[in-house]
């Protein structure tokens, strides 16, 4: 079913199913980054990475009196894209049988991101990123959860890190490990951080869960975009360039574990959530985008 390049085999649909969970396990039990006793939101956008991630959670502690999960979903207000999504992800969650949360940006933020973005679509991801953590953490807060899982893969891991490095903004890798908004901090684990996007597309075709789902039609203004293109051509024709890629980030985090590059993280004024200014990016764009 599929090559894993930066290994050198060749893996079976089975094979490739027990990979996955071998790795997700490593990634999650075996560093401790899912302990029983915890309750984990599982960010569900009904796309193919949450989806891949709440199956093999669900199948890892799904069985289990000792860890609960209650799978969270967004729903930003984008025509066209997010009803369909919405829809698998319900259909996911009704066959699992896991709890399910929906926060709004309508209900938190009193506009859809549709009317959020008139005239400024091409910010639109960072807008909607800043946007879209706070809402995922009022749902894990909602659920009461100890631990918040999103599904980001190797892929996601990798761009991010050139991201940073072509904006200027390394340091923002050593900020960005958990998510606090203003009362209790719920430690983020990325539990698919080793698996790559196309390994996640076979395993779900494998699973007989794929689903042909629209994508965002904002992603077209996102610089991601074009690192995600160039990321994937740099990879195939040199195995393994993005787990090197994140071993850097690996080594920065530890190189500079506890120091935030001289930027000292304070406390928003206006909200309370951590932040390196006054006022924190969210509340930024309260002032500037939202009535
Ligand atoms: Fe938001 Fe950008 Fe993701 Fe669309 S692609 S949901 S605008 S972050
Ligand atoms: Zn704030």
């Amino acid at each position: 079913m599929i090559h894993q390049r930066h290994t050198g085999r060749f893996l079976c649909g089975t094979h490739l199913i027990a990979d996955m969970e071998q790795r997700v396990s490593e990634t999650i039990v075996s560093r401790q980054q899912i302990v029983p006793g915890d309750c984990v939101a599982v960010g569900l956008s009904g796309g193919k990475d949450s989806t891949a991630l709440l199956l093999l959670l669900h199948h890892l502690f799904g069985s289990r009196n000792d860890i609960r999960l209650v799978a969270v979903t967004v729903d930003e207000g984008i025509d066209g894209y997010r009803e369909a999504t919405a829809r698998s992800a319900e259909g996911l969650v009704r066959r699992l049988g896991v709890t399910h949360i929906t926060v709004s940006f309508g209900e938190l933020f009193g506009d859809t991101l549709d009317t959020i973005l008139k005239g400024h679509k091409t910010q639109a991801c960072s807008i909607c990123g800043i946007l879209r953590k706070k809402a995922l953490v009022t749902g894990a807060e909602r659920a009461g959860a100890t631990k918040l899982a999103t599904g980001h893969n190797l892929d996601d891991e990798a761009q991010s890190v050139l991201m940073n490095v072509l904006r200027g903004d390394l340091m923002r890798l050593v900020r960005n490990s958990g998510a606090d908004s203003g009362g209790r901090f719920i430690p983020r684990v990325k539990p698919l951080m080793y698996v790559q996007e196309k390994e996640i597309a076979t395993y779900l075709m494998v699973q007989g869960v794929w689903e042909d789902l629209p994508e965002c039609p904002y992603a077209i203004h996102a610089l991601r975009r074009e690192v995600r293109s160039m990321l994937s051509e740099l990879e195939y024709r040199h195995p393994g360039t993005m787990l090197r890629l994140l071993e850097n980030k690996k080594k920065i985090e530890t190189a500079f574990s506890g120091n935030t590059g001289g930027e000292p993280v304070g406390r928003c004024r206006e909200c309370g959530d951590p932040c390196s200014g006054r006022t924190c990016q969210l509340c930024r764009i309260r002032h500037s985008l939202l009535h």
